[in-house]
């Protein structure tokens, strides 16, 4: 790459940082054709069908340091790159890195340098913020047989209609094997929302979407049994609960500016280590609860006499006969518990 064009793309670079400042607000009003047509009766203006594309494959991986830019494609092909679109994507200060390939490249506990995060969901310039789709909701975020679901599903059936929660920039758009037909959005809020199970996808990475704008149609590819619409929102990777933020039932969000904090992640959102927490727990509460408040319980099995129970468990036939209210001269039953 030449030093020419390292410098323009550092001055598009800090111009993209400045970001819309000194766009004026009724353009970007006028520009929101999905998320405010609330007269059904008013035909949604068409648009003029360019796409801002990143780049035509999708593997195309942009890395932003604070003094170091690169650009890494992988067939080296510098003529598909629009310069602008790749370092404008959304929120590029605080992901540093645009990922056309890999679903989940981010380790939140890397990126997340702070202890808490304020999170402003729409500003008035956006187009808002726009339920994917209004329906049931089937299955919550939270710990379900046996593996963590980090997103919330809707009920829908094969075709309805799916639309970008907010305003943002197509990162991911590809069939992936649990996912399926998936659709994953940059955000300018720092949120990327997930889109699952898509029996068509209609947009490509690359291409900049607003709140409501259909994305794809719904479906049941991938891991899942029967239509629905499997719907994640994750900053900076790590999922979070969107029934925290979102009504479903509504189609609103419950606020407009949230507080994430290290501590939520911890005691809410990190399901895997959550749930491996609440397991040793529950080791721990069944071996001491046990012992302190119940005691150990034996089952008494074919062939166990009190001397011999007594001697496994390194104790005294007077001491089982104490605590279990028993006479040394009462026959055992197969299955009789005793507290040893
Ligand atoms: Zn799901």
């Amino acid at each position: 790459m030449s030093i020419n064009k390292i410098g323009i793309l550092i001055v598009v670079m800090m111009l993209s940082l400045t970001g819309s400042a000194f766009t004026p607000n009724s353009i970007l009003l006028n520009r929101c054709l999905f998320a405010n047509n609330s007269n059904p009766d008013e035909k949604p203006i068409k648009d003029d069908g360019k796409k801002k594309v990143a780049k035509k494959d999708d593997t195309t991986r942009v890395s932003v340091n604070p003094s170091i830019l690169s650009i890494v494609n992988n067939d080296d092909d510098e003529e598909n790159v629009e310069v602008d679109s790749l370092l404008s994507f959304p929120s590029n200060d605080l992901y540093a890195s645009w990922d056309t390939a890999t679903i989940h490249p981010y380790s939140f506990a890397q990126c997340f340098k702070k202890d808490s995060a304020s999170i402003v969901f729409t500003e008035p310039t956006d187009c808002g913020f726009k339920l994917p789709f209004i329906g049931n909701v089937t299955s919550e975020f939270g710990w379900r047989k046996k593996r963590p679901h980090y997103g919330t599903d809707i009920d829908l059936e094969t075709g309805d209609t799916v639309g970008s929660a907010f305003d943002g920039m197509v990162r991911i758009a590809k069939l992936n094997r649990s996912y399926g037909n998936v659709v994953i959005i940059r955000h300018k809020n720092g949120l990327e929302t997930v889109y699952a199970h898509l029996s068509k996808i209609l947009v490509e990475a690359g291409q900049t979407v607003e709140a409501g704008q259909i994305i794809g149609l719904g479906g049941n590819t991938g891991h899942s049994f029967g239509s629905h619409l499997h719907f994640e929102m994750r900053y900076l990777g790590q999922a979070i609960d969107a029934e925290d933020f979102v009504d479903f039932e509504k189609g609103i969000l419950k606020n407009n500016t949230v507080l994430i904090t290290k501590a939520d992640v911890e005691t809410k959102y990190d399901l895997r280590a959550l749930h491996s927490r609440q397991k040793k727990d529950l080791n721990l509460t069944r071996v001491t609860g046990s012992k302190s408040k119940y005691g150990k319980v034996y089952k008494v099995k074919n062939g166990d006499t009190l001397g011999r129970i007594a001697q496994r468990n390194h104790t005294t036939i007077k001491a089982i006969c104490k605590k279990n209210g028993i006479k040394q001269s009462k026959p055992l039953r197969l299955g009789q518990k005793l507290k040893i």
